[in-house]
């Protein structure tokens, strides 16, 4: 088989993962333990029961290298997995490089980003628990359709909290979710003490991704049949998304090919977690590879933020973790990348960051379109502002490989299409879009991280 004359690689059903890896279990330093937002003292299992069934606490405790998938996850996983792996020779041509570029492609399935790879065992831990009903907070959108589809599928009921804002702009993707028979409330909503309050002191709230959370979490502490789902950042999140990297070391193998540098863009890192962590394990083992984590220049949480404790959102209800972040209540700008907009990072991939066996850079929204548009039209797939931030940094590296005539191999994860995200692609080609740096000096959100050494 000549490689050069392949355009994807897409693996047989019988080839979806039986095992996650978790990456703890080889990671030099362990991500810090996390902390009870209430009491401040370490959490138990015990404090997450009221939201989260058995099995999920154990994942997002364990240091076990492989966790088996469940037959019944697997099942659904093969209506959408493996995903294709593509060669972008497009791009490559266009770019004029040396550079051979591949990326794994995870907006396959209906719902469009990897999201789904994580809602599908999420949905299936809790039926299992016997848990009726799941409730969730969703920003822009993509985790709130992952849920409400996962949830369909496993006969679960599903509560939806959309930030208000949202609600009103994407309503494509609150039709989607209740396609899926979702129910989809704008948040602040009068279903919960949170959101009542919210609005008793503004009727008008735009709401936020912080008080869309609150609500999810009050609605799952204070009903016995229902639990919390999360769609990033936590340990078990990462460790479902490894799915992604597992078949991408197989997809290139059969190419004969070990990629040099992989990149994937890091809202809470789950995506990045997801395509780099099985590839980090030969690392560890003494394989060359970097793994670079593209967040937007608005909200640069690891090239920019401070390595220590803080709460997971603004009002206080998510664990405290050890992580880059910009501050629990800091606010970053409505840029067009909804889901890189998170304060923090996952605690895996942040302790990965502080010893310096990934890397990290950051991109204005701009050249992030400017790169998005450059793929589409060359590999013919509209990527999602999110995954455009991978792009980017691939186009670059590429650029540099033609300059030092350099045969570089470069893998990045495409973790979703762009096609409910026109009215963001709309105000970039009307001149709209602005560059938001963040400034260091105006964040005094840094000042209000809770006290633990
Ligand atoms: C949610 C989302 C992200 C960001 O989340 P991570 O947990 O950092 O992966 C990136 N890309 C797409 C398409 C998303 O929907």
């Amino acid at each position: 088989m000549r490689r050069d004359e392949i355009s994807k690689v897409i693996l047989p059903e019988s080839e979806i993962p039986k095992q996650w890896y978790n990456v703890i279990a080889d990671m030099p330093n362990k991500p810090a333990p996390y902390h009870n937002p209430q009491t401040l003292k370490l959490i138990e299992p015990d404090d997450m029961k009221a939201i989260f069934p058995d099995e999920i606490i154990r994942q997002e405790m364990t240091a076990e290298r492989y966790i088996d998938i469940p037959d019944e996850v697997r099942e659904m996983y093969r209506q959408f997995r493996p995903s294709p792996l593509y060669r972008a020779r497009g791009l490559e041509k266009q770019l004029g490089t040396t550079a051979r570029i591949y990326y794994k492609y995870e907006g396959t399935n209906a719902t469009g980003s990897h999201k789904l790879n994580t809602a599908i065992p999420q949905a299936y831990y809790n039926k299992i628990a016997g848990i009726k009903r799941l409730s969730t907070e969703t920003g822009a959108g993509q985790w709130g359709s992952a849920i409400s589809l996962a949830s369909s599928q496993f006969g679960l009921e599903c509560s939806v909290y959309m930030v208000n804002v949202s609600y009103q702009q994407k309503p494509y993707r609150r039709s989607f979710m209740k396609t899926f028979g979702a129910s989809v409330v704008a948040s602040p909503s009068n279903l919960t003490n949170c959101g009542r309050s919210m609005l008793e002191r503004d009727p008008e709230c735009s709401g936020s991704l912080g008080i869309a959370i609150s609500e999810a979490v009050e609605d799952a502490a204070t009903h016995e049949d229902t639990n919390y789902a999360l769609g990033s950042v936590l340990n078990h999140v990462c460790l479902h998304q490894t799915i992604i990297g597992i078949e991408a070391k197989k997809q290139m193998e059969i190419l004969d090919e070990y990629p040099d540098v992989v990149f994937a863009c890091c809202g809470g890192g789950s995506n990045f977690s997801g395509i780099t962590f099985p590839f980090l394990q030969d690392k560890f083992k003494g394989q060359k590879l970097r793994a670079v984590a593209v967040e937007p220049t608005a909200c640069p949480t690891l090239t920019k933020g401070i390595f220590a404790y803080d709460y997971g959102d603004t009002v206080k209800v998510a664990p405290i973790t050890k992580m880059y972040t910009l501050g629990h209540d800091y606010i970053p700008a409505g840029i067009h990348a909804g889901g890189l907009r998170y304060h923090g990072d996952s605690a895996i991939v942040s302790q990965l960051y502080n010893d310096k066996l990934i890397e990290a850079k950051a991109y204005g929204q701009k050249a992030v379109f400017e790169a998005a548009i450059t793929f589409a039209r060359t590999e013919g797939i509209v990527p999602a502002p999110e995954s455009a931030h991978a792009i980017r940094a691939a186009i670059d590296e590429a650029v540099l490989a033609r300059e030092a005539g350099e045969e570089k191999v470069i893998l990045f994860c495409l973790s979703g299409h762009g096609y409910f995200d026109f009215a963001a692609y709309e105000n970039y080609f009307s001149g709209k879009l602005d560059d938001v740096e963040y400034s260091p000096d105006s964040n005094t959100s840094l000042n209000n991280l809770p006290p633990i050494e």
